[in-house]
């Protein structure tokens, strides 16, 4: 009967990555979870391998130095994850392992790898792949932080849209882990570019997320180019059908684990995003502060220097705020952390590690003004507001060229992190004829503390009606005026640059859509689409290296029609889009599935 593992996991938070793991590690009958060959379980319970005592990373056959690199990066205990995954990973062992990101997973895989590397450089020993540009950079990142005391180990991150030539220059020096998108991959493996003779392991990392993004028939490419003798290890968050049979074909009696990740505790704040462009951070930030009325507000950003920046500005237009960062003494910080409990503060621009577990009941929102460094940052930051069982808000702001890397934070946190547009004068202006009606009404309600000077106030208004034979209303109109002073109520500020941060980031989506490459015959743009045309999807791309040329020469050959008469093409990876004429007939669209372009059929499809 197969065996798996099943393990209790916990996401790791910032405060106590340590404290919150699990204490039990199971074996289940899990056979219905992957079909895979049976394995046998090294992991007998939580505390011993084969009846030896682990001791934080010990035991598990890492070299002393790598053990003091975990120590000092603050890793105290392995995860369950890795306890499972590193005695099947140090013998050389395929795997598949369900867990999610936060559990430790990238560890998991990376520190034996690193442990059974034979030389530093060279050809490549060590190919991981990954769905998104963001998560190779982390991980290279990740696979760099673990080998500081080894500075001649190479790794390298390719990815699409990144300089190819200082791709091949670094893999040419020698490189002995490769981390990369499957695109780039595979340009480089078709151009020999990246030598796999001496390929030793491969990891699929994120393997769902590479099937959701359409990747899976250029993963099952690369994984084709590969030698047989080979370790491989799957990683994915979820088992669809699809990954199952990639973990049945390509994997040769994998171990498996299944890490049930704990739900987040996020899920009282409400995350949103807005995407704008860096040089309009400040005008967002003002738009949003105004919009959004609530109580304290955390802005969050990357460096010392942009804390006194944001501070500066924010003041500059009326705002109370205080700063926290690295260079406020402790004192000050506790003072400044006084005066937002009480309220004498209500805006604090801080830096992460100054703002470090800060524990403030009224804190209703948190902006991120800059991204947040990583996954944990972002759940530490947030983390700032709905507590105490109150609900909050937290804002991400992100620059066009930022935005892959929310995806990989709503994955983090197990929840969507909605889009929000920049607030526009109506928006703006709207909270705030309902603040000063929510203000009049609130000191209706409360009057006067001095009886008094109500008396004298309403003699005021009485004597003041009579001589210029106004009413109450012009009165109170004149006594909100004096209230407001000199600037407009409503906002009539400069906004059209909200609109162009859209057509930007609309451009940019375009820019997106084709994958980081160029389409070859013209820039993609919608709003000059043929009102008569209709998009088809047509099952050929890069991978069977088709140009326009080929798909309109034989579209054109088939359908009859004219070369100019066919529109717009996209080519991707896998399949490519094209605009042709609306209505086409049927019979012509039936042959024109079977008609093979570069040797495989179009199966063309109408584009949903
Ligand atoms: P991952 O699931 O690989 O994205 O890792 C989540 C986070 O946990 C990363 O920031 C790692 O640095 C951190 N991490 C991984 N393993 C451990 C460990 N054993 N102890 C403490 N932190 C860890």
């Amino acid at each position: 009967m197969s065996k798996s593992k099943e393990i209790e996991g916990s996401e790791l938070s910032l405060e106590s990555a340590s404290k919150e793991l699990p204490s039990s590690v199971e074996n289940n009958d899990r056979a219905e979870k992957i079909p895979a060959t049976p394995i046998d379980s090294t992991v007998k319970d939580d505390q011993t391998i084969e009846g030896q005592q682990i001791n934080g990373f010990e035991g598990f056959g890492f070299n002393e130095k790598l053990i003091t690199t975990l120590r000092n990066k603050g890793y105290n205990e392995p995860t369950p994850i890795q306890k499972a995954a590193f005695p099947e990973l140090m013998l050389s062992r395929d795997l598949v392992g369900q867990a999610q990101t936060g559990t430790g997973k990238t560890a998991a895989f990376a520190l034996p790898i690193i442990e059974k590397l034979e030389k530093p450089g060279g050809p490549p020993q060590v190919l991981v792949l990954t769905p998104t540009r963001e998560l190779a950079i982390q991980v290279a990142e990740s696979f760099r932080s673990y080998a500081i005391d080894q500075p001649g180990l190479k790794i390298l991150a390719v990815y699409g849209g990144a300089d190819f030539r200082g791709q091949i220059n670094a893999l040419k020096r020698g490189v002995a882990i490769v981390v990369g998108t499957p695109g780039r991959v595979m340009d480089h493996l078709r151009q020999g570019t990246i030598n796999k003779s001496e390929l030793k392991c491969l990891v699929l990392d994120e393997a769902d997320e590479m099937l959701r993004m359409g990747f899976i028939d250029d993963v099952e490419w690369v994984l084709e180019q590969l030698p047989n003798e080979r370790q491989m290890i799957l990683f994915s968050a979820t088992m669809p059908s699809e990954i199952r049979r990639i973990s049945k074909q390509y994997l040769n009696d994998p171990a498996e684990i299944t890490i049930k990740a704990t739900k987040q505790k996020t899920s009282l704040i409400r995350q949103r995003h807005l995407i704008v462009q860096n040089s309009y951070k400040i005008d967002a930030l003002k738009r949003v502060l105004e919009a959004i009325s609530e109580e304290g507000v955390i802005i969050f950003t990357r460096t010392k220097a942009i804390t006194l920046t944001v501070a500066e500005k924010l003041e500059a237009s009326g705002h109370s705020v205080a700063i926290l960062n690295g260079d406020v003494p402790q004192n000050q910080r506790e003072r400044t952390i006084e005066r937002l409990r009480k309220g004498t503060v209500d805006i604090l621009v801080a830096t992460d590690v100054a703002a470090r577990g800060l524990d403030v009941d009224r804190i209703g929102l948190v902006i991120n003004f800059d991204m947040p460094f990583d996954k944990e940052a972002y759940i530490h930051r947030i983390g700032r507001t709905g507590r105490a069982g109150r609900s909050g808000e937290a804002i991400l702001f992100a620059s066009p060229r930022e935005r892959g890397f929310i995806n990989n934070l709503e994955r983090a946190v197990g929840q969507p992190i909605d889009k929000m547009e920049i607030p526009n004068n109506e928006t703006i202006n709207k909270n705030r004829i309902n603040k000063l009606q929510k203000n009049l009404v609130k000191a209706s309600e409360t009057g006067r503390d001095h009886e008094k000077e109500t008396v004298l106030l309403k003699e005021l208004i009485d004597k003041i009606g009579k001589e210029l034979k106004i009413d109450a209303n012009e009165i109170a109109l004149a006594a909100i005026n004096l209230a407001l002073g000199p600037s407009p109520l409503l906002s009539q500020e400069d906004e059209s640059w909200i609109k162009q941060t859209d057509q930007r980031r609309y451009r940019n989506d375009r820019r997106e859509e084709r994958g980081g490459r160029r389409s070859r015959r013209t820039d993609f743009d919608q709003s000059s689409m043929d009102n008569n045309m209709e998009r088809f999807r047509v099952e050929v791309g890069h991978r069977d290296r088709v140009k326009p040329g080929n798909l309109v020469g034989a579209i054109a050959n088939e359908t009859g029609l004219k070369g100019r008469m066919i529109g717009k093409i996209q080519i991707f990876e896998t399949h490519s889009f094209i605009d042709l004429p609306k209505q086409m007939p049927s019979d012509i669209f039936n042959n024109l599935k079977r008609v093979k372009v570069m040797n495989r059929e179009l199966q063309i499809n109408r584009s949903a």
